[in-house]
């Protein structure tokens, strides 16, 4: 069986759960975990290049920041979480991989209010390859927009990274899977482009980068990354509220993500995008950047 098809409850290695390394398999929590009824959770989601975590730090700090949004203290500091992410990669042998940190209320209380419960935190890692599979990096990825629309910073932290804003997520993903798509769109309430089902979107129009400003979604920090090598390069990039019909007078049109990586998009609905200069450049200088930093 492919390593993909294992389940991830029955694997072999091992997994960092509340400070110390435990068997995977042994990894588990109770049924009645305030988190499973009440997505009171925050995750990560890293990616490991030959040994080293892209942005590690970041994406640790965010996970401290993510549990503040929601209300809740990680028991660990960033350096306590930062060595559990290496002691995770060296116990499994990974180099090259996935890492995900989650934090989570516990199952003291069960009910909409839990003031008074144990914080988990668990560091799971594993190989994981090119996310919307093979050959997509090159010719593009199909998207079409999805029927559920990203909240509004009046509905939640959307800066928080937390498990229950990515019930849409998948709902939206499955309808355009089920129709041939490799990922849905999302637009914002008011009708903007904001985002793709894991990761954010950036268009080429006339030679100058534009992306939907942070304003309801996530801002990544492979968005981040991007955006400061576009500078590098002296590519303008302008933070902008984008309507769909602009999509018209785009040229190129790629995502980016911790999974995703610098992915082009093809299509989106009934627009069509070839992956040019700008998105190759951003690509290559990406890649240059994930083994050092
Ligand atoms: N948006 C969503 C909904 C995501 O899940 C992700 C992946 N974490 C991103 C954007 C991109 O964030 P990052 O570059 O930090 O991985």
């Amino acid at each position: 069986m492919a390593v993909d098809l294992l389940p991830y409850d029955d694997r072999d290695g091992f997994i960092w759960l509340d400070g110390a390394l435990v068997p995977w398999r042994d990894a588990r929590l109770h049924v009645l975990s305030h988190a499973l009824h009440y997505a009171s959770a925050v995750f990560e989601g890293e990616r490991v290049y030959d040994g080293h975590i892209f942005r590690s730090r970041a994406h640790t700090e965010r996970l401290h920041n993510s549990a503040r949004l929601m209300g809740f203290e990680i028991p660990w500091s960033v350096d306590v979480l930062e060595n559990a992410k290496r002691e995770v990669l060296q116990a499994n042998g990974l180099k090259d991989a996935y890492v995900r940190p989650v934090a989570w209320r516990g199952a003291e209380m069960m009910g909409v209010s839990a003031q008074d419960v144990t914080i988990h935190v668990a560091i799971a890692a594993w190989f994981w390859g090119a996310y919307f599979g093979d050959g997509t990096e090159m010719s593009g990825i199909r998207m079409k927009t999805g029927r559920y629309r990203r909240p509004g910073p009046e509905c939640g932290p959307v800066q928080a990274k937390a498990t229950g804003h990515y019930l849409i997520c998948t709902l939206n993903k499955h309808e355009v899977e089920a129709a041939g798509y490799h990922d849905a769109l999302f637009l914002d309430t008011n009708g903007f482009v904001a985002e793709g089902s894991g990761a954010n979107i950036f268009l080429v129009q006339e030679g100058k980068l534009h992306t939907p400003t942070p304003d309801s979604f996530l801002n990544g920090i492979t968005r981040q990354a991007v955006i400061g090598l576009a500078e590098k390069r002296q590519i303008p990039v302008v933070e902008r509220s984008i309507l769909p019909e602009e999509f018209a007078r785009t040229t190129e049109v790629f995502v980016t993500g911790t999974a995703a990586e610098v992915t082009p998009v093809a299509e989106i609905d009934d627009y069509r995008f070839t992956p040019g200069d700008i998105t190759r450049t951003l690509m290559e200088d990406f890649r240059a950047i994930t083994s050092t930093g």
